[in-house]
C-alpha cells in the first residue's frame, strides 16, 4: 500500500475526526463515509465541494479494490471476479445467487500461509494481508458492477427490476481470516454501520482452518458471526496429512475452542469436510466423526474435494457422499451435502488462486468480461 489514507477502512466517526484534523466541518465525514459505501469514487461525490474532492484524490486511496475482470457461470449464474488492489496485487471473489439474496465470498489475504495440501490458494504462500478497506472494497466493487450491469440491461429492455445489493458475506476466499485478525475485525465492524453497506453480522460467515487461540479471542468479541471450521478429518493423524495446522492444535483443542464459541455467541458451528478419496471418506470415518461431534450444537457440510491438479488429491463419487451422509444422520449429526456453485468457472472451494482470469480462461462456455 502507498502512504495515502485508507478512508474505506475507516468508520464514519473516524472519517469525521480526520475531517476535523484537516480543518473541515465534521459533517463532511458522514457524507464521505456514505458515498464510499455507495461505491462512489471521489470524483463522483458531487455533494462535496470540488476542492475537497481534489484534496481526497491527493490524500486518500480512491476505491482500493476494483473489478478487473469476471467470468459468469452458465450453470447457475455464479460470477467469479478478479479484483485489482491499489498496489497491483490481485485477489478473487465469488458472487452467488441464492433465493434469499446475493452472497459474496471474499478474500482476506493475497495468498495464504496455512499450507493446506488440497487448497489452491496456498500454493504460493502468503503475499500480504488485505486491509479492512480492501475487503469492504470487494463488496463495493461488486455492488457497483451489479448496478452497472442492471442499468445496461435496463437500457436494452426499457425496464428492469431495482438492482439488488449484496446482503450476505462469506469469508471463504483466499486467505485465513483469523491470520489477519485486526483488519478482519475492523471490516466486520464496518459492515454493521447503518449509514454504510449495513450488512447484519448474522448474515456473515467466517471460515477458519482452526487457529485455536484466535478462535477463542474471536469468541470473546461476542459477534453473531457464523463460524465455519475446516475440519476435514475425524482424527489427528488423517488431519495432519491434509493440514499443517493439525501439527500445532489437536482436534480436541479445536473442538474445545468451538464449544467456547458456541457458549459465548449462542451460534452453532459449521464444520466443513472435504471428502477425499482413500483418506477420510469411509463409513468408519463417518462413525468416528459422529462420535467426536456428538452433543455439539453443530452442522456438517460435506463436499467432495475439488481436485487441484498440483496436489494429487481426488474427490469422491456421489455414492460415497451419500453413504457418509447417511452414517452421520443415523448418528443424529445434522449434515448436508453442500451445493457447489460456479463449478465451470473454477469458483468452487479451494479453487481460488492468484492466477489472472486470462490464464484460467481455458474452459469454454462461460461468459467472460473485463472493465
Ligand atoms: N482459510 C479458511 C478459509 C478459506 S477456504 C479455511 O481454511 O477455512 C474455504 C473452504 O474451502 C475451507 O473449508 C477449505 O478447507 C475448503 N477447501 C480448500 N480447498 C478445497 C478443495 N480443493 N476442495 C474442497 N474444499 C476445499
Amino acid at each position: 500500500m502507498n502512504d495515502r489514507i485508507d478512508l474505506a477502512g475507516m468508520t464514519s466517526a473516524e472519517i469525521s475526526a480526520w475531517c476535523q484534523e484537516q480543518g473541515l466541518p465534521s459533517f463532511r465525514g458522514s457524507q464521505i463515509f456514505k458515498s464510499i459505501h455507495q461505491g462512489l469514487c471521489f470524483g463522483e461525490m458531487t455533494n462535496l465541494p470540488l476542492s475537497l474532492r481534489e484534496k481526497l484524490c491527493q490524500l486518500a486511496v480512491d476505491q482500493p479494490t476494483t473489478v478487473r475482470s469476471w467470468r459468469e457461470s452458465k450453470l447457475d449464474g455464479t460470477v467469479k471476479f478478479l479484483f485489482s488492489l491499489s498496489d497491483g496485487q490481485c485477489v478473487e471473489g465469488v458472487l452467488m445467487r441464492y433465493v434469499f439474496g446475493l452472497t459474496l465470498c471474499i478474500s482476506t489475504q493475497v495468498g495464504c500461509r496455512m499450507g493446506c495440501r488440497f487448497c489452491a490458494s496456498t500454493l504460493e504462500g502468503l503475499v500480504r494481508n488485505l486491509t479492512a478497506g480492501e475487503m469492504l472494497g470487494e463488496i463495493l466493487a461488486v455492488n457497483r458492477w451489479i448496478s452497472r450491469k442492471s442499468s445496461l440491461s435496463e437500457a436494452e429492455e426499457q425496464s428492469g427490476p431495482v438492482p439488488e445489493h449484496i446482503s450476505r458475506v462469506v469469508l471463504m476466499g483466499s486467505g485465513e481470516p483469523l491470520d489477519n485478525y485486526e483488519q478482519v475485525l475492523r471490516f466486520l465492524h464496518l459492515l454493521r454501520e447503518e449509514a454504510g453497506v449495513h450488512i447484519s453480522l448474522r448474515n456473515v460467515s467466517l471460515s477458519t482452518c482452526g487457529l485455536v487461540p484466535k478462535m477463542i479471542r474471536f469468541a470473546d468479541e461476542s459477534l453473531p458471526v457464523t463460524l465455519c471450521v475446516s475440519l476435514h478429518a475425524p482424527n489427528d493423524s488423517i488431519r495432519k496429512k491434509m493440514m499443517p495446522i493439525a501439527e500445532t492444535y489437536s482436534i480436541q483443542e479445536l473442538l474445545n475452542a468451538c464449544r467456547i464459541y458456541i457458549r459465548k455467541t449462542g451460534r452453532r458451528i459449521i464444520f466443513e469436510y472435504a471428502l477425499t478419496e482413500g483418506l477420510n471418506a469411509g463409513e468408519s470415518h463417518a462413525e468416528e466423526l459422529a462420535r467426536r461431534l456428538r452433543g455439539m450444537q453443530c452442522h456438517v457440510n460435506l463436499i467432495p474435494l475439488n481436485s487441484v491438479p498440483e496436489r494429487g488429491m481426488a474427490g469422491v463419487s456421489e455414492e460415497t457422499v451419500r453413504r457418509f451422509l447417511q452414517v452421520l444422520k443415523r448418528c443424529h449429526i445434522s449434515a448436508t451435502r453442500r451445493r457447489e456453485m460456479g463449478d465451470d468457472i473454477e469458483g468452487a472451494c479451494g479453487q481460488l488462486r492468484r492466477k489472472t482470469l486470462a490464464e484460467s480462461s481455458a474452459s469454454s462456455g462461460t461468459s467472460f468480461g473485463s472493465v
